[in-house]
């Protein structure tokens, strides 16, 4: 009888995305063409994607309706629960109330289905055929492959090379799903070739690995071009978890009053804290909301706010953002998800208007607090997740030192059943600190396209 209860409770998938741009008090500022500089049209993307997401990129319409085929994927494993940690506020003696919502259920285990879904079914909607991408630590690869298995699409995968060969199974998992995996940088582009001709050894990066997926799409009318994370489109299909926390919040009578989230790309913490951020900016609330960035690439907290490119070879469209420089290479911290050099334009502009703040975890303090919190919750997170679940726990251990009782909530982005070496390695103190390398991000930063706008 129970089982058929939960069945039923399918109607509380949200049935519109939410688009913080209505809210914004200014506009965050326009994307420039990479070639020429000036402001860039519709036309100009649709080579990279097709209209229906173009058209989200630069909407004000505060909610756009989730397409009904996109939903009765999402039922599958939506809503995502949204837990009380009760065992680590035990643990902590802390008077916080901590809640966390746990996106690793999704059958890949994480939040980035909820756009490689909706992504998948635009393309599939204009007549695409195949879809190119990157990826990182495999996150974002296995969740597009998946979603182009739904649709029917061939899915490329450009894996950075030291992931390819150091996480095996993400890579079994892509082509599990039908889709094919190169290790990037690699021979099949120009911009391969350029980087292995400076550095036949080159490790790779997601910026060079974003640049061979741009050009394969670009050169292919058949072959559009994905990305997992930093595009307005992208940050808008996570909104559904945010959503949901919010009407779960209704249902525990609780409010957050601290919103946390690590952030990568900043994808998954748009998904939870855009529609907390969009309650205060209408003056409806007032949470703290908070980015949590790796120590080794920390985006939003040391680099410059100003137009770069998104890739490496810059084929990419300019967007102001927080970054380190297109051609920095980040530290071989394990949360590979938050290894980017820029941040999503629109966590860029809220963080320049004051409406977010940002902290920085290093990556042993970020695996002490996983340990901590799998021990009392069960779940081993994400080494991503894992810079979240520190902060919170920093938050809760503030709300004990000053005997007050505050509402926490954090993303749990991921569960990290695939990242047990890195667990092993941290449990034999094989996991090192990266300080902020100030001198390879003021070399990456010297190469800032010259913009005035
Ligand atoms: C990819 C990933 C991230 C980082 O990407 P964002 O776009 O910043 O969310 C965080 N957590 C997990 C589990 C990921 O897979």
């Amino acid at each position: 009888m129970s089982t058929v209860k939960y069945v039923l409770s399918e109607d509380r998938i949200p049935k519109v995305w939410y688009n913080i741009q209505a809210d914004l008090p200014e506009p965050a500022p326009p994307v420039l063409h990479p070639g020429t500089g000036p402001p860039i049209g519709p036309d100009d993307l649709a080579p990279l994607f097709p209209m229906q997401l173009i058209v989200q990129e630069v909407s004000t319409e505060k909610f756009i309706e989730i397409p009904d085929p996109v939903r009765d994927i999402y039922r599958q494993w939506r809503p995502t629960p949204l837990f009380r940690a009760r065992r680590l506020e035990k643990a902590l003696d802390t008077p916080a109330r901590i809640y966390y919502k746990f996106e690793g259920i999704s059958p890949v285990g994480s939040h980035k289905p909820n756009t490689a879904v909706a992504q998948a079914f635009y393309n599939k909607e204009e007549g695409v055929k195949r879809l190119a991408t990157e990826t990182g630590a495999g996150q974002w690869g296995s969740s597009l492959a998946m979603a182009c298995a739904f649709f029917g699409l061939d899915c490329d995968v450009f894996m950075v090379r030291v992931s390819y060969e150091q996480k095996p199974y993400r890579r079994g998992l892509i082509e599990a799903f039908g889709a094919s995996v190169t290790p990037s940088p690699s021979n099949k582009t120009n911009a391969g070739r350029a980087i292995l001709a400076q550095d036949p050894d080159s490790r790779g990066s997601l910026g060079i690995a974003i640049s061979e997926a741009v050009e394969v799409a670009a050169s292919d009318p058949n072959t559009k071009y994905s990305l997992g994370s930093v595009l307005n489109h992208v940050l808008l299909h996570q909104t559904v978890i945010g959503q949901e926390a919010l009407e779960q919040f209704e249902m525990a009578d609780d409010y957050p009053d601290v919103v946390i989230a690590c952030a990568g790309g900043g994808s998954n913490f748009a998904g939870l804290a855009f529609p907390f951020v969009g309650k205060n900016l209408r003056g409806e609330a007032g949470s703290r909301i908070v980015a949590v960035e790796p120590a080794a690439c920390p985006t939003l907290t040391k680099g410059t706010y100003a137009y770069d490119f998104g890739d490496t070879a810059h084929l990419t469209p300019m967007v102001k953002m927080h970054t380190l420089g297109s051609s920095f290479m980040p530290p071989a911290i394990h949360a590979g998800g938050l290894r980017y050099h820029g941040m999503a334009p629109l966590v860029s502009h809220l963080f320049e208007l004051g409406a977010i703040e940002a902290t920085t975890v290093h990556q042993t303090d970020a695996f002490a607090a996983g340990i901590q919190f799998a021990r009392a919750e069960g779940i081993i997170p994400a080494p991503e997740s894992n810079h979240a679940v520190a902060q919170a726990i920093t938050e809760a251990l503030k709300c004990k030192e000053e005997g007050v009782s505050r509402s926490i909530v954090f993303n749990l982005s991921g569960h990290g059943h695939f990242d047990m070496q890195a667990y092993m390695d941290y449990a034999q103190n094989k996991l090192k600190d990266y300080d902020y390398p100030v001198e390879a991000v003021e070399a990456a930063l010297a190469g800032l396209p010259n913009v005035d706008a």
